[in-house]
């Protein structure tokens, strides 16, 4: 599995599945969920209201509608409280969870946002280190996936995600 991380708008993305850090309803947020619902068109939210939600930490699976992503996959971050209350578990989840569910699906190129870290707070830093160490400890398990992206909206985000991604080798 090769990883890497961009600076981009996920909503560009031309891969087999893009993962949304949606909220618990799946019925539209802020953020990249906006972008993402804007991007794919009103059909995105009809399929998602069929879904009934989702828990934190996990995953489900939607067609792509109107982006160049055939699939989105909608996974919902844990809100940072201050660090004791099971986020790391549960944004590892979400990755770990995305990554199979793109696995069942025959998904061979993924682009992740990086999750939790708008709205819900969590601290770009920890996050990095732990989306990485999710990814890459998935990767021996889902040879099908081929390719992982970590989409960045900031230069920041690209240097933090980048370091994080050296750091394991990569
Ligand atoms: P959460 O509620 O999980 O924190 P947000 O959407 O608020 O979700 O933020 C998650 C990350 O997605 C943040 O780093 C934010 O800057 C980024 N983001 C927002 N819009 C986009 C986009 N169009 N493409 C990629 N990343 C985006």
């Amino acid at each position: 599995m090769r990883l890497r991380a961009v600076h981009a708008d996920i909503t560009t993305l031309a891969v087999d599945a893009i993962v949304n850090a949606a909220n618990s309803s799946l019925l539209g947020g802020g953020g990249v969920d906006g972008a993402i619902h804007r991007a794919a068109g009103p059909q995105l939210l009809e399929e998602c209201r069929l879904l009934r939600g989702c828990q934190t930490g996990e995953a489900k699976l939607t067609k792509g509608y109107r982006l160049p992503a055939r699939f989105v996959i909608h996974t919902v971050g844990p809100i940072w409280q201050d660090g004791a209350h099971g986020e790391l578990e549960l944004l590892a989840s979400c990755y770990r969870r995305s990554i199979e569910v793109a696995a069942a699906n025959g998904i061979v190129t993924l682009a992740f946002p990086s999750i939790s870290t708008g709205v819900f707070g969590y601290p770009v830093e920890p996050a990095a280190k732990v989306a990485v160490t999710a990814v890459r400890s998935a990767a021996d398990e889902f040879p099908g996936i081929q390719e992982v992206v970590f989409c960045c909206f900031s230069a920041t985000d690209l240097a933090t995600y980048t370091r994080r991604l050296a750091e394991i080798g990569n």
